[in-house]
């Protein structure tokens, strides 16, 4: 049996959960992607036997949409986690204190 630990709600029964398929990277620049990137990056699969990232929603508890990792061909669930956003870069509006400033490490 398989058991899925949400981040909210602990471990459960995978029959509480409804797989929301691989997650990838969104492209960084969406307006740059013509549609045929656009179909490629919504429909097309790497569908790997091995590790993966999925999305998985608790659909008969709380409501979350969150991350594991998961070998697909042992059902092993190495870890789940709440979907984090990357830094983001400073709006255009902020001003850049690091501008003009030699990178870490520079001699
Ligand atoms: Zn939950």
């Amino acid at each position: 049996m398989l058991y899925l630990t949400c981040p909210n709600c602990g471990p459960r029964n995978a029959s509480e959960f409804r797989h929301g398929g691989e997650a990838h990277a969104r492209p960084a620049v969406p307006d740059s992607l013509d549609e045929r990137a656009w179909t490629d990056f919504l429909y097309m699969k790497q569908n790997t036997a091995g590790q993966q990232t999925e999305w998985w929603y608790h659909a008969s508890g709380c409501g979350l949409w969150f991350l594991a990792d998961r070998h697909n061909t042992s059902n092993d669930v190495i870890r789940t986690y709440r979907w984090q956003p990357k830094a983001q870069p400073p709006a255009s509006n902020d001003t850049d204190h690091t501008a003009g400033l030699p990178a870490a490490g520079a001699p």
